[in-house]
């Protein structure tokens, strides 16, 4: 049988086994602090840990460290990292340096079930869930781990149907005994399924983006199926009833397609959608791919649409994606390297 994996462990569950074994509360907070805060990759470079401990774990347990398989690098300095799931597939993240911070975006599923019309990783299809260990691996095993101080769950999938294993990593990520990640320097980005949703909200583990889109039930149902069964106005309805506690915050992600989603009476209906709400909407210009036939639109559109926006007393922002050209922005992600 294979051993199971000490990666991706809560550090609670990680004081349960290694005081199973003999070790004390000092050999705990050693192997937390290898797993998630260093470089370490074998039990063998753990030397202060005794070595009567090492071997008991070694017996007993793999590491769960994965090297990411490929990688390409962007113009813009985005690094894309391919990383294989077993049995499953592939999963991509995207380091993007900047001048104040340098983000990570990790992958939550291998592809996705949510079917939006306007991107690349609905196309695929699901192929499975990751585990919280494969979830962290896509910052741990990164050469650019320790520079890391952003972290976002917009990667392919939607992280709240994974809930559990999302849960998990979130977990361990803001713990102190783990990556002692900042709260309020994570955001996961989902659109809205109402279960694992109320869950969240209930003791929210980090920020939160919801994908809107459009603000009229039947075209959003057209670029997102999930409206149907999970409609943006309980969503919202629910934010407005849980809201996040400072510091955290809740934002907007609004994929703007040319001619489609950008008129004035959307400007107004989202407005009116999120009025009582202090938030902002992130809006993305749509990324081209070769499997939807939608077009990006032209700066005047989009500069037309935020004047619209902010007269609806919206405030709202143009995302640049970044890593277009090895299909690392948003939307483009596929598990396919470059
Ligand atoms: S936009 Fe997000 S939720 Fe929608 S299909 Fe793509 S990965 Fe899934």
């Amino acid at each position: 049988m294979e051993r199971p994996l000490l990666f991706g462990l809560h550090p609670d569950d990680i004081s349960h086994v290694v005081r199973s074994l003999g070790g004390t509360a000092q050999h705990v907070r050693q192997l937390c602090r290898y797993l998630y805060r260093s470089g370490v990759s074998e039990f063998d470079q753990m030397a202060d840990i005794p070595k009567w401990l090492r071997a008991e774990l070694l017996a007993r347990y793999q590491l769960g460290l994965a090297v990411p398989k490929s990688f390409s690098q962007s113009a813009d300095a985005t690094v894309k990292y391919l990383f294989a799931i077993e049995g499953k597939g592939d999963v991509e993240a995207a380091y993007m340096p900047g001048a104040k911070r340098n983000t990570l975006c990790v992958s939550t599923q291998v592809g996705c079930r949510m079917g939006c019309s306007f991107c690349m990783t609905g196309t695929i299809g699901f192929k499975g869930n990751p585990s919280a260990s494969h979830i962290l691996n896509q910052l741990r095993s990164i050469p650019q781990r320790s520079l890391v101080n952003r972290l976002v769950l917009m990667g392919m999938g939607e992280p709240l149907d994974n809930w559990d294993e999302v849960k998990l990593a979130l977990s361990i990520l803001t713990s102190n005994m783990g990556f002692a990640f900042g709260a309020a320097n994570i955001t996961l980005s989902t659109v809205g399924l109402h279960g694992a949703l109320a869950d969240f909200l209930s003791n929210p583990p980090c920020n939160l983006a919801i994908s809107l889109h459009s603000p009229f039930p039947d075209e959003r149902f057209g670029i997102m199926p999930i409206e149907r069964s999970n409609p943006i106005a309980q969503t919202i309805a629910a934010i407005k009833q849980n809201p996040l506690p400072k510091p955290l915050r809740v934002s907007f992600e609004y994929v703007a397609l040319g001619g489609v989603n950008t008129t004035p009476s959307h400007a107004k209906a989202l407005g009116e959608l999120l009025s009582g709400l202090r938030t902002h909407i992130n809006i993305i210009p749509w990324n081209q791919h070769e499997n939807a036939a939608y077009s990006t639109p032209t700066a005047d559109e989009l500069q037309s649409f935020i004047g619209a926006l902010n007269r609806s007393g919206v405030i709202a922002s143009v995302r640049e994606s970044r890593g277009k050209d090895i299909a690392a922005a948003c939307g483009q992600m596929a598990g396919r390297g470059r």
